[in-house]
C-alpha cells in the first residue's frame, strides 16, 4: 500500500487506498473495491479482530433490532441465521465469515490504530500516522470508524468517588457477578433496553435512572424452525422476498419519521397503537405507565424494540427513577430530590460520542485545514461522504447517514459502491484527486437543514442524533431508497478533478 514498490504496482491496479476500520463499513468498502478491480488497498484496524460494534458490544442480550435478512450484506445474503434478529455473537461470526470468504483478511492489518492523517498536496497523498510512530501513505483515505465507537460516560458530579464496580455497556465486565447485588443502570437507549431484562433476572434490586423514557414496540423475534431453514436454503428466492419485504416495511415506517402526509400518518398510527398496546399489557400501574410515556413524537429518538423491557420495569425489585441525578457518591447515586440509593455497581447504558465522528483522529486536508475544527459546530459532508478541502477523503457512515428506521448496512453499501466508483474514476482517467466543490457541499447541507425541520428528529427530544446545538448531524432525512438514488454514481460536476502531474501519468506518480 505505502511502499514505493507497491505503489508502483498500484498505478496499474488502481490508486492505493487505506481504509480505517473493519466493521461492516470497512469490510463492505473492501469488497466494493475488489468488485471494481482495485486490489491495492489496506484496512487498518486497531483491534485484533474484525467486527466493529459487534466485537465491542458483548453485554448480555446484545442483538440487532433489524431482522438479519436485511441486516446483512447484499452480496452475502444467504446466511443460516438462527433467529429472525441476529444476536451479537452470530453477527460477529457473520462478519468473520465474510472476511474469510471474500479473501479480505490478507488486506487487514490488525492492531493498527490511526492517530491522524495529513494530505500532502504536492505529492497528492494522504500520510497516515499510526500509534507507535509509523507513517503510511495512500492516494485515497476512507474512514470507516462508524458513528458508535467511542463510549460516552456522562460527566456526573462525584463520579470518580464511586467505590463499587462501574462500566459502560460497550466495555462489559464479564467477570462481574450480578447475583443478589443492588445495581444502578443509567440510560434507557437500545443497549439498556437489551441488557436490563438480562441482569434484572440476577440482581436483588435494580434502579434504572432515566432522563426520558423511550417509545417501545414489540419485537417479533423467534428462532427459525428447522424446516423453515431448510426451505429457505433450498429456495433462496424466499429469503430474497423476505429481505425485500423487510426493506419496504422500514420504508413504510420511515414515512412516519419523515412526517409524510397520509402514508406517514397511517404508519404513525400503526406504530403508536403497537406501543400503547404493549404498555397496557405489560405495565399495570398507572403511575409507572405515565412515567414510561414519552413526551415527544415517536422516532425522535431511536424507537426501542423489546418484549421484555416494560415487563421488567414493572417488576417489584426494579425501580425507575426519573428525578435526574444530582451526584454519584462513594456508595451510590443521589437523585435530584436528595434521595441516596446505595448500589454495588453502576452500568452506564449511556451510548456513544456519536456526533464526534472521526475523533479522536486528527485529519488535516489542504493547507493543513483541520477536519475537527471544520466540524466543531457540527459535522457536515456532501452525501455524508465528501468534505471540501479534503481531496480523496471519503467517510463511510459519516454525517447524516444514520437511519431512524432501517438497516445501516444498506447505507454503508451504497457508500462503498459510490466510493469504489470514485476510486475507479481516478484510475481510469489518470486523475490525481477528486474534491467535492464547496458549493455542492453547501447546497447539500442547506437541503439537510431544510428537511430536518420536517422530520421528527429535531422535534424536541434529547437524542444521539443531535449535537450540542440541537442540530441533527447524524441521521438521514429521507428514505433509504432516496439515498440509494442520490449515491448511484458520483456526479462529476460536483467535484474538482485534479489531473495527474504529467498527461497520462499514472496515479502512482507519487512514488
Ligand atoms: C450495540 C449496537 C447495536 C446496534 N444495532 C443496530 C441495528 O440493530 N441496526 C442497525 O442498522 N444498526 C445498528 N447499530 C449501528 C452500527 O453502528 C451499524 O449498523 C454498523 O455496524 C456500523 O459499522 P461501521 O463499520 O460503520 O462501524 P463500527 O462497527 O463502529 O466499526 C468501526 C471499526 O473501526 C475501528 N476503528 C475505530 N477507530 C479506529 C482507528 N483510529 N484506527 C483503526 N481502527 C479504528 C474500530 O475498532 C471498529 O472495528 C448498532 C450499534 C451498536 C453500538
Amino acid at each position: 500500500m505505502d511502499t514505493g514498490k507497491k505503489r508502483g504496482k498500484a498505478g496499474a491496479a488502481g490508486p492505493s487506498v487505506v481504509i480505517i476500520g473493519s466493521g461492516f463499513g470497512g469490510l463492505g468498502m473492501a469488497h466494493a473495491l475488489l468488485q471494481a478491480g482495485i486490489e491495492s488497498f489496506t484496512i487498518l484496524e486497531k483491534a485484533r479482530d474484525v467486527g466493529g460494534v459487534w466485537r465491542e458490544n458483548t453485554y448480555p442480550g446484545a442483538a440487532c433490532d433489524v431482522p438479519s435478512h436485511l441486516y446483512s450484506f447484499s452480496f452475502e445474503p444467504h446466511y443460516p441465521w438462527s433467529c429472525r434478529y441476529g444476536k451479537q455473537a452470530e453477527i460477529l461470526d457473520y462478519l468473520r465469515h465474510v472476511a474469510r470468504k471474500y479473501a479480505l483478511l490478507p488486506h487487514i492489518r490488525f492492531g493498527c490504530e490511526v492517530l491522524g492523517a495529513d494530505y500532502d498536496e504536492s505529492a497528492g497523498l494522504w500520510r497516515i500516522r499510526l500509534k507507535g510512530g509509523e507513517t503510511l501513505q495512500a492516494n485515497v483515505l476512507v474512514s470507516a470508524v462508524g458513528q458508535l465507537h467511542q463510549p460516552q460516560i456522562p460527566q456526573l458530579k462525584g463520579i470518580e468517588n464511586f467505590k463499587g464496580r462501574s462500566f459502560h455497556s460497550a466495555r462489559w465486565d464479564h467477570g462481574y457477578d450480578f447475583k443478589d447485588k443492588t445495581v444502578a443502570v443509567i440510560g434507557t437507549g437500545p443497549s439498556a433496553v437489551q441488557l436490563v431484562p438480562e441482569i434484572a433476572r440476577q440482581v436483588k434490586r435494580l434502579h434504572l435512572f432515566q432522563r426520558s423514557p423511550g417509545w417501545c414496540v414489540p419485537k417479533f423475534d423467534r428462532p427459525y424452525r428447522p424446516w423453515e431453514r431448510r426451505l429457505i436454503e433450498t429456495i433462496p428466492l424466499l429469503h430474497d422476498i423476505d429481505r425485500w419485504r423487510i426493506f419496504w416495511t422500514f420504508e413504510f415506517i420511515n414515512t412516519a419519521l419523515l412526517r409524510k402526509p397520509v402514508v406517514g400518518t397511517a404508519a404513525k398510527a400503526f406504530l403508536r397503537s403497537g406501543a400503547e398496546l404493549l404498555k397496557r399489557l405489560q405495565v399495570r400501574s398507572g403511575a409507572l405507565r405515565r412515567q414510561l410515556t414519552p413526551d415527544y413524537p415517536m422516532g425522535c429518538k431511536r424507537t426501542l424494540l423489546s418484549n421484555d423491557w416494560l415487563r421488567t420495569l414493572a417488576q417489584p425489585h426494579v425501580e425507575v427513577v426519573s428525578e435526574g441525578i444530582d451526584e454519584v457518591t462513594a456508595d451510590g447515586i443521589r437523585s435530584a430530590d436528595g434521595r441516596l440509593r446505595k448500589v454495588e455497581a453502576i452500568v452506564y447504558g449511556t451510548g456513544f460520542a456519536s456526533t464526534e465522528f472521526l475523533a479522536p483522529m486528527e485529519i488535516r486536508g489542504r493547507q493543513g485545514a483541520s477536519l475537527r475544527e471544520r466540524w466543531s459546530k457540527g459535522a457536515e459532508a456532501y452525501l455524508g461522504m465528501s468534505v471540501s478541502g479534503f481531496p480523496n477523503l471519503f467517510v463511510i457512515y459519516g454525517p447524516n447517514t444514520n437511519l431512524g428506521a432501517g438497516s445501516i448496512i444498506y447505507m454503508l453499501e451504497q457508500q462503498a459502491r459510490y466510493i469504489a466508483q470514485a476510486v475507479a474514476l481516478l484510475r481510469d482517467r489518470g486523475l490525481a484527486s477528486l474534491e467535492v466543490r464547496a458549493e455542492a457541499q453547501r447546497e447539500f447541507g442547506a437541503m439537510l437543514q431544510r428537511r430536518n425541520k420536517l422530520t421528527v428528529f429535531e422535534a424536541g427530544c434529547h437524542s444521539w442524533y443531535l449535537n450540542a446545538d440541537g442540530r441533527n448531524t447524524n441521521t438521514w432525512v429521507g428514505s433509504m431508497s432516496e439515498y440509494g438514488r442520490l449515491t448511484r454514481q458520483p456526479e462529476l460536476a460536483h467535484y474538482h478533478l485534479a489531473p495527474a502531474a504529467a498527461p497520462g501519468a499514472p496515479l502512482a506518480r507519487a512514488a
